[in-house]
Parts: C-alpha cells; structure tokens; sequence
C-alpha cells in the first residue's frame, strides 16, 4: 500500500504561514493558562504543538489539536486525495459544485509512464487561463473545484494508473471537508480551551478572554471579523461530548458491567495504545460535514468520547437520539 506524504507537505504560502502562526499564538497562550508544569509540558507534546507542514507532519510532528482542527484526514488509494493537507487549501474536489468555489477550467494528464502528472487549468478573476501542476495547486489565488464533467474524459487512462502516480498527484481535498482559514483557527481555539479547561484545570474565563483578544487581533485579512458570531460563549457548550453530555475528561466506564478482560498482542510490535478506548477523546462533527457548504467551523466541532462519536456515525445528532430512543423503545427500556 501507498504510504506516500501528501506532495507540497513542506510547501506553504504567506497565507498559510501566516494562519499556522496565529494558531501557535493560540496554542502558546493555552500553554501559559496551564499552571501545573507537568501537564503544561504533556499539553505541549501531545496537543500543542505547531508544525509548519501542510499535513502536521510525520512522526514529532504537530499535536492532535493541529491534526484536528487544521488538517483534512489522512486519505489514501487510487484517488487524488491528499493524505492530510490544510484545510483551507484552495482545490477541492465535489460531485456538484459547491458554492464557496469556482469551477476550473480543465483537467490535462502531462508526461508519460511513471511521470504522468495532473494539470489543472484555470480562469482567474481577470479571466486569464492559468495552468497548476498537481504539485503547485496550493499556489491558486482562489478556491476551485474539481467536478466529475472534469476528470470523466480521463478515466480510462486514469483507471490504470499506479499508486506511486496517484501519491506523485495528491493535490486535492474533498469537499466536505474544507473550510475557511479562520475557521480551522477558531476550530483550534474552541479545541484546546476544552482540552485545557477539563483536562488541565485551566481557568476558563481568563483562557477564553485572551483566545478572544488573539482572535481579534488578527491581522491576515483585517475584513474578517474575529471572533466570528458561530463562536460559542459558553463553558458547557465547549468542554462537553455533544452525545453523552459528560465532560471530556470523564470516562465512561461506570457504562460497562462486565470486565472486557485482556487480548493478546504481538509484544514485538507498536500498537497504538488508548486509541481504541470508548473514553479516548476524538474529534466530532455535531451535523455531519456536506459538500455543499462548510461545516468544519467553530459551532460544529468538538471534541467528544469515541464510543459517542461511533454510535452517531456519520449521522447529525438529531438523527442519533432519535435512533437511540427507538432502540430504547424497541427493548422496553424505560429506567
Ligand atoms: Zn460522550
């Protein structure tokens, strides 16, 4: 299998410099509300910590909270997709074209064999044709979008392609999960302050007043307003899973009766421990994210248990407690 780092990982703009570094003021005043050094240092490791990439990083690189709130998911296989990219990066891909961007031009494949590389050509603003590699996508002044009238008149060239071409040409991201740059920034402000307040007893209205001021005082683009009127005031709405209501920090094992006992694992190898726990803490979307328009913002992410975020699948909360009361129903379970 292909484990190829998205191409131009290492490759940012000013604006995506710039972004990164607002959300590493973020982080760094996060950091400081932590009082106990300890965790102010385990904060560091494990959520804090800022890559300059355009995918977090490999191995030491960035912190959940940059993974989560920055990047899109890793994404392999004979696609186009980025293994993890920004965000905010400007080509996405849609099956009908969304409203925040513009649709290109045309898709061309250059080189031959094992060379073979994505063209995509563009009108800019002023109406000029442009023409982006796969690996200078991240250049385009604008968002545009990939639609299937685009790649249809190259899929049988495109069906045989090899994975090494496919890693060679990840450029793109989908679009659902794209968003705004400050929206990938509040996204990191609301995620860390819950991580910090629940996990690390940082004062909340001290934190929150200065994330606000960070915010407000942005000054990559100075029309945008930050904080934005979808960013949440209150403690309760930040620092609790969306499903079960509890605290972040608490577990769910009061939940289970039995003792889920011991599995053998090869002791040779790494396995990724705790990620698996129902408690483990993992991103969540509160209305699941569509192509059409952005719903990876301040209001719709948080961060939540994984046995909750598992139970909604890729259904909006609504839709889960309906289902939830259903099965309760069905199993006559009123206490
Ligand atoms: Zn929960």
């Amino acid at each position: 299998m292909a484990t190829g780092r998205t191409i131009s990982a290492s490759f940012l703009t000013t604006l995506d410099h710039k972004v990164i570094r607002l959300c590493e003021s973020i982080s760094e005043e996060i950091y400081k509300s932590i009082s106990d050094s300890s965790s102010r240092e385990e904060f560091k490791k494990i959520y804090g910590k800022i890559s300059y990439t355009r995918d977090s990083g490999l191995g030491l690189g960035g912190g959940k909270i940059q993974r989560d709130a920055v990047c899109t998911r890793g994404m392999q296989g004979k696609a186009p997709f980025s293994n993890r990219n920004l965000r905010w990066h400007p080509l996405v891909v849609a099956e009908d074209k969304p409203t925040f961007a513009k649709k290109i031009e045309k898709i061309e494949i250059e080189g031959e064999d094992d060379e073979q590389v994505l063209i995509f050509i563009v009108k800019n603003s002023s109406g000029k044709k442009l023409r982006y590699p796969s690996d200078k996508v991240h250049e385009m002044k604008e968002r545009f979008v990939a639609l299937p009238e685009h790649w249809y008149p190259h899929i049988n060239v495109l069906k045989h392609w090899s994975d090494t071409l496919w890693t060679q040409n990840s450029c793109v991201i989908p679009a659902l999960e794209a968003c705004n740059w400050w929206d990938s920034v509040e996204t990191y402000a609301i995620l860390g302050i819950a991580l910090a307040v629940d996990f690390y007893d940082a004062d909340f209205n001290n934190l929150y007043k200065k994330v606000k001021q960070i915010l407000k005082k942005q000054a990559i683009n100075r029309k945008i307003n930050l904080p934005t009127f979808i960013f949440p005031s209150e403690k309760n709405e930040i620092i609790k899973c969306p499903v079960c209501r509890l605290n972040i920090s608490q577990n769910l094992e009061r939940f289970r009766k039995f003792e889920r006992g011991t599995t053998w694992q090869p002791a040779w190898r790494s396995s990724k421990k705790g990620e698996g726990d129902d408690s483990s803490i993992q991103i969540m979307h509160v209305n699941p994210l569509i192509e059409k328009e952005t719903k990876h913002n301040a209001s719709n992410v948080r961060y939540g248990h994984r046995w909750c975020n598992v139970a909604m699948t890729d259904h909006s909360l609504e839709d889960a407690l309906d289902f939830m009361k259903f099965i309760i129903k069905a199993h006559n379970r009123r206490k």
